[in-house]
């Protein structure tokens, strides 16, 4: 049964579409660090003014505590228009006359955005004035933004109540590399995990466990586990309270899956040209931090996603933004890009490592969100999609 309508579903041609791509990009001092987001959001704004549509862009961007003009989107959309090679016309507000207006007076073709959907309060807290608002000012709603799809927020959600809504082209292939992962994996399917917490990836470990061939386990996060399997983890992240529920999973039916790291890299203090060692698991010294999993680890991550018919990459294997602690991601990352069976790289750290090493051209699946995928494979339903449904059935 089809769960949502998409652009090929209507006609799009004359109509003023409200597209909530994620444009939530790194900004420092006004000026766009990662673009990915921004490029993965072009194919969908440019298909729709080829049709024939307006398109008026909203997205969040950071975290303002209200209106902050340090979080506005105009250098974003500044950049993001020239990476199209088209204007977009930055509208300095959310809805209401003014925005309307403006929104009127561009031509079929032009694309315009609203400000950080953030700066009103409403947003994360799905408030239906705002919701509202925001569908008065279109005739569709294309959600396009995966890596907020799993929040229920005013742009993401509470629109789609009041205007006919589909999914936007990046989100629909997004579900679909997902949908692969969960429904029919090639196999062996081998998953791995990285980065700083259990906690955020425990959900996951315990749905995907069962469909799994294989779990492979770095970054901060294989501290807890290696603590939970009785090895000395001297200072590295640990998290408390995590354990109990940690052992309970690498002692159940299917814990003979995970693959914990076999040596590890350590440092004297958590920074960047602090000395450091390989040393192997059960040798971690009392007073060191494990930073990286080390080179025998790595080359048997390697071999394990060279053997796979799909791999699940989500969380780099160390502490990669600093060159000492990087290597064992950029083996994972060489090995993936090497792979030649179905890849999904998840979460803003593995796609940015892949890019730092210029190894983003690959022909894996690069998500744009971290957090949604995760709670997709958990078996979760995701707000921003289930808010598409009821239009499938012209409701
Ligand atoms: P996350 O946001 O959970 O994906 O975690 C990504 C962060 O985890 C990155 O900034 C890494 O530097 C950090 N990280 C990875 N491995 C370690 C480690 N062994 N100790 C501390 N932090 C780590």
């Amino acid at each position: 049964m089809k769960r949502y309508l998409t652009i090929e579903d209507v006609d799009v041609s004359g109509q003023t579409t409200l597209v909530r791509s994620d444009l939530n990009v790194p900004l420092t001092g006004g000026i766009v660090g990662d673009d990915f987001r921004l490029r993965a959001s072009l194919p969908t704004i440019e298909r729709l003014r080829a049709r024939g549509a307006r398109v008026v862009l909203a997205s969040h961007l950071g975290r303002p505590a209200g209106i902050d003009p340090a979080f506005s989107l105009a250098p974003v959309t500044a950049r993001l228009g020239e990476l199209g090679g088209f204007e977009v016309i930055q509208l300095d507000g959310l809805y209401g006359p003014d925005i309307e207006r403006a929104i009127s007076a561009a031509p079929a073709g032009s694309v315009l955005a609203l400000e950080n959907t953030r700066f009103d309060d409403g947003e994360t807290s799905n408030d239906p004035v705002l919701a509202a608002g925001l569908a008065s000012l279109c005739d569709l709603f294309v959600n396009d933004a995966f890596g907020t799809a799993h929040r229920a927020h005013a742009s993401t959600t509470g629109i789609a109540e009041h205007v006919l809504s589909v999914a936007g082209p990046l989100l629909v292939s997004e579900l679909q590399a997902f949908s692969t992962l969960l429904e029919d994996p090639p196999r062996p399917f081998t998953v791995v995990l990285g980065g700083a917490k259990v906690s955020d990836k425990l959900g996951v470990i315990k749905a995907l466990l069962p469909k799994v061939d294989m779990m492979l386990i770095g970054g901060g996060m294989c501290f807890t586990l290696l603590s939970a399997e009785g090895f000395e983890i001297g200072n590295s992240l640990f998290e408390e309270g995590m354990e109990d529920e940690v052992a309970q999973v690498l002692r159940g039916p299917y814990g003979d899956r995970i693959v914990t790291p076999s040596d590890i890299v350590v440092g004297v203090g958590f920074a960047e040209d602090t000395d450091h060692e390989v040393v192997a698991r059960n040798r971690v010294p009392d007073d060191q931090i494990g930073l990286d999993i080390g080179p025998t680890t790595a080359t048997e991550f390697a071999r394990v996603i060279a053997g796979s018919g799909s791999v699940f990459w989500n969380g780099p294997m160390g502490v990669f933004e600093w060159e000492a602690f990087s290597h064992g991601t950029e083996q994972v990352a060489r090995a993936l890009v090497g792979h030649e069976g179905f890849t999904v790289v998840g979460g803003g750290d593995s796609v940015a490592a892949l890019r730092q090493l210029g190894l983003e051209d690959v022909p894996s699946h690069l998500s744009t969100g971290g957090g949604a995928g995760l709670e997709l494979l958990e078996g979760k339903v995701l707000p921003g999609i289930a808010a598409l449904e009821r239009w499938v059935d012209g409701s």
